[in-house]
């Protein structure tokens, strides 16, 4: 949760590793460019956490010194929808993310839920719900209290994650944190962001549903966004004309709403285009 919009990078910038940079370093590297918050990859994570206690705890410390707010991105293997053992390996897996999110004290575990299969989509969607919850259980039984999960707003047709029933699991599941992504929103709806007016109707959609605090505090992923008729296709930087949404339009919302979201960029650019979509909200808000 931040106390102000905060930006920053989906990973490690690879200008940091060129460099040679620890993953120690990168808090300290970022917030000398300007940023303040950084969302961890632990994409390709199994079942245990893929770092030592010991390399999350210090990323934790130096992140707390230099003001960088952590997030986690979970597993890319994970599917709450599916049969009943893909179902309990994915949660094996969310899991070993919030025992590494606690460790480094990042504040959520953003995580995409996974496919409707052949299966009712009311029925996917229930199953998913259900495994939530006893994941929740399981990290309160091992302690792990601070650390959210974030259900995210998924860019393709196929894949759980529309808006609604996104809100849906916040309004149900305890200990989440709202995850829009508006890159992926865009794609899904294929182009959904054409105006102000289409940022704003999102905004007030979450406000009535969630209240004015979780409209404030969202978590956030952007990033411009290529499409076909089933959803997302590939990723685009901010100076890319041809592709939506544009950033300036949800600042303007941002400003409007006095909202304070963690903002991460998900860009080819990543740090680059984290510090351009700063520097546009400190624009629009001196307007
Ligand atoms: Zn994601």
């Amino acid at each position: 949760m931040a106390d102000h919009p905060r930006f920053g990078p989906a990973g490690v910038p690879p200008l940091f590793r060129v460099l040679g940079a620890r993953l120690s370093d990168v808090p300290g590297l970022l917030r000398e460019e300007g940023l303040d918050a950084f969302e961890y990859q632990a994409v390709r994570w199994g079942q245990k956490p893929q770092m030592k206690q010991e390399d999350a705890e210090k990323l934790g410390f130096e992140a707390r010194e230099s003001d960088v707010l952590l997030s986690l991105h979970g597993s890319y293997y994970v599917n709450l929808c599916g049969k009943k053992e893909v179902v309990e390996a994915s949660k094996r897996r969310l899991i070993a993310c919030a025992t590494a999110a606690d460790w480094m004290g990042a504040y959520v575990v953003v995580f995409h839920m996974g496919f409707y299969g052949r299966v009712e989509k009311s029925y996917a969607f229930r199953n998913c719900v259900n495994a939530l919850k006893d994941i929740i259980e399981a990290m309160n039984n091992l302690g792990i209290r601070k650390v959210k999960l974030g259900p995210e707003t998924m860019g393709r047709i196929f894949q759980l994650g529309t808006l609604d029933e996104i809100l849906t699991i916040c309004e149900e599941v305890e200990q989440t944190q709202l995850v829009i992504d508006w890159g992926h929103l865009h794609a899904r709806h294929r182009g959904l962001f054409r105006k102000i007016d289409d940022f704003r109707a999102v905004i007030e959609q979450v406000e009535k549903r969630l209240g004015t605090q979780a409209v404030r505090n969202m978590h956030c992923h952007f990033t411009k966004i290529e499409f076909t008729d089933k959803g997302e296709r590939r990723h685009h930087i901010l100076d890319e004309p041809k592709y939506g949404p544009d950033f300036r339009m949800l600042a303007e919302v941002i400003a409007e709403f006095n909202l304070r979201p963690v903002l991460i960029c998900e860009t080819p650019l990543l740090d680059v285009d984290a510090v351009k979509m700063r520097d546009i909200l400190r624009e629009v808000m001196r307007e």
